[in-house]
């Protein structure tokens, strides 16, 4: 049998491991620590572990199984990463250092089922969920190669996280805990196109995480052209499960809006918007759309988005215009790795 991966193991399975041998719990916090906070990836570096200790680690585990194949950097300072999986396909994420802080975008799944028309990753198909150790590993490996730590994380790179809960929810466990990369919890973004069950059950696990919830249309034509996933969840059921959610959570929630010139920007789709979401506790981020290559849909212009923002103003909507980062280095998500399959 092959080595199991070191990274991104549950807490209470590193544990097991030393428990089953007859080693003191703090041998397994002291390997976390090397691990996570030293990053350090060979057992023989773990300087304080009995030798023989580091040669039982070393015949059980692999430390790590993600490579970076490519890294691009945009004059901004954001970075992305392609990384390769053990079986051969690839996943993207972006680092982007902000006033001293870095954020890390990271994917959830290879390709994405989601399918919106204007999305390089939806354009490349999906072929798999990534696993919950792979999404660690892709915060874990930034971190050691850029010596660096990463103190907020968003999952708004490749795939829809709440289509993977299972091993999504698993790994948000594993990057929050002590025994694991510690990032606090109200530093982690969810970025979702609505799956109103997991959107529920997201605010039951893990109550001080923050939700962003992409609606991109005011109704439900329009959102099933943008949204493909739509058709199975329409707005009105996205929308309760979002109400849901701030009742169990009492956290405000933010809902993202990519504006399409002649498409989704309207001063009706922005009144039409601002009537599905007055009274609720949410914050709308309007995204300038970013055009990739062989999509026929088009940036707003800034007087489209200035309207846009105007009418929601006037309506008591908070809201705000985000700038965009990663300029010239296929700033959208999925377009390193159309390059990297020649698909564009
Ligand atoms: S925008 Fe998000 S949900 Fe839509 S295809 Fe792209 S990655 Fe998937």
């Amino acid at each position: 049998m092959g080595k199991r991966n070191i990274v991104g193991l549950l807490p209470q399975d590193l544990f097991s491991w030393f428990e089953e041998r007859g080693e003191p719990a703090y041998r397994a916090r002291q390997v976390a620590l090397w691990l996570y906070q030293r990053g350090v990836s060979c057992f023989e570096d773990m300087t304080d572990l009995p030798v023989k200790l580091r040669r039982a680690l070393a015949e059980s585990f692999q430390v790590g199984e993600l490579h970076i194949k490519e890294r691009l950097r945009s004059q901004d300072g954001a970075e992305k990463f392609l990384l390769t999986l053990h079986d051969g396909n690839a996943v993207e994420e972006v680092l982007i250092p902000h006033r001293g802080r870095n954020t890390l975008c990271v994917s959830s799944q290879v390709g994405c089922p989601v399918g919106c028309p204007f999305c390089a990753t939806g354009r490349t198909g999906f072929k798999r969920n990534l696993n919950f150790q792979e999404i660690v590993e892709e915060v874990w490996l930034v971190e050691r190669e850029r010596r660096l730590k990463v103190e907020n994380l968003v999952f708004m790179g490749m795939g829809e996280p709440l289509l993977n809960y299972d091993h999504f929810s698993k790994a948000l466990r594993v990057i929050n805990a002590r025994e694991g990369l510690r990032i606090g919890s109200r530093r982690i973004t969810v970025s979702t196109v609505g799956v109103p069950g997991a959107i529920v059950q997201l605010g039951r696990d893990f109550k001080e995480v923050n939700l962003a919830v992409s609606l991109h249309a005011p109704d439900n034509d329009l959102r099933s052209l943008l949204v493909p996933l739509n058709r199975i969840y329409p707005l009105s059921s996205v929308l309760r499960s979002v109400r849901e959610y701030i009742t169990l959570t009492n956290r405000r929630v933010t809902v993202e809006y990519t504006l399409w010139q002649d498409v989704n920007d309207s001063a009706k789709d922005a009144h039409a918007l601002a009537r599905l979401l007055v009274e609720m506790l949410v914050h709308v981020n309007i995204i300038p759309g970013n055009q990739v290559a062989g999509s026929s849909f088009r940036p707003a212009s800034s007087e489209r988005i200035e309207r846009f923002v105007r009418i929601l103003k006037e309506n008591r909507i908070n809201v705000t215009v985000r700038k965009s980062r990663g300029r010239g280095i296929q700033a959208s998500c999925g377009e390193l790795y159309r390059i990297q399959e020649g698909k564009t």
